[in-house]
């Protein structure tokens, strides 16, 4: 589930499920949230692969 969030270029609110542009207006808004996520999990992995190979 997504949520709600608000098109700046015709201010209609709609669900955020990853669409890269308002499916009233088709104003295409910058995102960096998943790409963020995908970094933060692949620093998490570095960290618990190099924590692996202490430990072994
Ligand atoms: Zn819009």
């Amino acid at each position: 589930m997504g949520d709600l969030r608000e098109c700046p270029s015709c201010a209609l609110e709609f669900e955020d499920d990853g669409q890269k542009a308002c499916p009233y207006c088709g104003y295409e808004f910058p995102r960096q949230r998943t790409s963020v996520k995908a970094v933060a999990v692949v620093l998490i992995l570095i960290m618990l692969w190099f924590a692996l190979q202490g430990l072994f």
